[in-house]
């Protein structure tokens, strides 16, 4: 894998003509983002990170990637529905995680009051990378799913036209015809426009549901277009829109600036740092109406890290996907090990082992965007830190992944041309729709490869440590 592109890697002249061209083909082909000087306004933009040359993806591994997709969609759909789930298995979390613990509350002062939400959208990206075994054998590795405000399926779709072009220009043209179409942005409308149409009201509109600060403004635009060519109306607010001119009417219906919502998309509210009281206030007002909330909050809850090292337990996936024995042993093929910090043995045992030997594992806090997750000597001592205190329950372990590098070019503005070892991550986007109790959708939609340099153990692309790539099926 890491000698795809031995022959032109270190031909300096023709790697220099090539990123000429790729970072023109970017522009050109709408590979874009605002910049960090001016993120509100387009007058200026600038590329989005990207790799030189596509990167190196096993078939058999993207095929499976790909094939337990809409497994991972009823899994998440299932999980949503499941409260008593829910609440068991986050019962540790919000006693010692507020950020969790103000969602969840939200999540049951809307059971309580009775749904009022009867079409569920999801729109979710599993995460996978490479794990490469003690045989050299890689095997397919999650790493997370995100099932709120999962990005980049509109920018990943523009990449393939970039490295098709580059790798002509580095007198690859075989190569480039074999380069795979990908449009997740068009997947995803699909879902939304299905929920859309379910919601049942013509004149209502889709609310992208949006940050304060809108760099990836791009991204968003390619799932608008794709919905504005269905003649479907897209608005874009922020919680504060909501906060100040949301209502419901009596029968909660949704209205913003006196537009009737039937779906709100939120590319928001997964952070801490999204929500003041108000923003609170706002969510809460959406989460209560009827209009499609993507995700609903039980879904976004059934995408947190401590859900996700709950499912690694022998026998949850047997209670929440009952008579799915195919499904569920797809889905626990992807499974890392997973260990549970809560008080008790069993976490006594795994924090010492950790502390031991932390080069093995990730410790993961409930957090979402990249940057949170601790590895190390750091890992080691805020382990150490929190080991016998109840603060540790607001983490999670996982085993760390360890995928072979690979020589790319990492092509960021302002930064110098230089080669790295980079490892890559690929996510597939899962798409679904129910009515009631009947999936009317659920499919993959597509797939993003993300790449970094090995140095950087954490962060995505917003992060500012990986960047757009390509998959080259190999
Ligand atoms: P976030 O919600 O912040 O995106 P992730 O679980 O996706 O959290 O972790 C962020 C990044 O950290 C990933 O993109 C990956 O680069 C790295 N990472 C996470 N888990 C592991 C792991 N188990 N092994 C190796 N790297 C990991
Ligand atoms: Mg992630």
């Amino acid at each position: 894998m890491a000698a795809l592109w031995e022959d032109v890697l270190r031909d300096e002249p023709a790697i220099r003509e090539a990123a000429a061209v790729a970072v023109d083909a970017a522009l050109l082909e709408g590979v874009l983002m605002r910049t960090e000087g001016e993120p509100n306004a387009s007058d200026v933009v600038n590329y989005a990170p990207f790799t030189l040359l596509p990167s190196a993806v096993p078939s058999a591994l993207f095929e499976q990637a790909y094939a337990v997709q809409q497994d991972f969609n009823l899994l998440v759909d299932a999980i949503s529905q499941n409260k008593e789930f829910l609440e068991s298995t986050l019962a540790s979390t919000v006693k010692a995680d507020d950020f969790t613990a103000r969602l969840f509350r939200i999540h049951m002062q809307v059971l309580e009051e009775g749904l009022a939400q009867s079409v569920f959208l999801g729109i979710n990206r599993s995460d996978y990378m490479f794990d490469c075994g003690v045989d050299g054998t890689p095997a397919l590795k999650q790493i997370e799913i995100n099932t709120i405000a999962a990005s980049f399926g509109g920018l990943t779709s523009r990449t393939v036209a970039v490295h098709g072009q580059v790798l002509k220009v580095l007198g690859k043209p075989k190569e480039a015809s074999r380069l795979l179409p990908n449009n997740p942005s068009k997947g995803l409308a699909l879902g939304i426009a299905k929920a859309w149409e379910l919601y049942g009201s013509q004149s209502a509109v889709v609310m992208f549901l949006v940050e304060e600060v809108q760099r990836n403004i791009f991204d968003q635009r390619c799932v608008e277009k794709e919905l504005w060519n269905r003649n479907i109306r897209v608005i874009r607010k922020r919680f504060r829109d909501v906060f100040e001119r949301g209502s419901l009417d009596d029968a909660k219906r949704l209205y913003v600036d006196g537009q009737e919502v039937a779906v709100v998309y939120y590319r928001e509210g997964y952070v801490p740092k999204n929500y003041d009281q108000q923003n609170w206030e706002a969510r809460l007002l959406l989460e209560r109406s009827r209009a499609v909330k993507c995700p609903d909050i039980a879904t976004q809850l059934a995408g947190t890290k401590k859900v996700q090292q709950e499912l690694s337990r022998p026998g949850t996936l047997e209670r929440l996907l009952p008579g799915r024995a195919e499904a569920i042993a797809r889905i626990r093929a992807t499974f890392a090990g997973l260990y549970s910090l809560d008080m008790g043995e069993e976490g006594d045992k795994i924090a010492a082992t950790a502390i031991a030997d932390p080069d093995r594992f990730v410790l993961k806090p409930q957090r979402e965007g990249g940057g949170n997750n601790l590895y190390g000597e750091e890992l080691r001592q805020v382990l150490e830190k929190i080991r016998d205190s109840p603060e540790r329950t607001s983490y999670i372990l996982m085993d760390k992944i360890k995928p072979q590098p690979a020589v790319n070019y990492l092509l960021r503005a302002h930064s110098p041309l230089q080669a790295s070892e980079c490892i890559s991550e690929l996510g597939i986007f899962g798409v679904y729709v129910r009515q009631g109790k009947e999936m009317v959708m659920n499919k993959a939609a597509g797939h993003l490869l993300r790449t970094k340099a090995v140095e950087h153990a954490d962060g995505g692309v917003a992060a500012g440590v990986a960047v757009l790539d390509t998959p080259y099926v190999v």
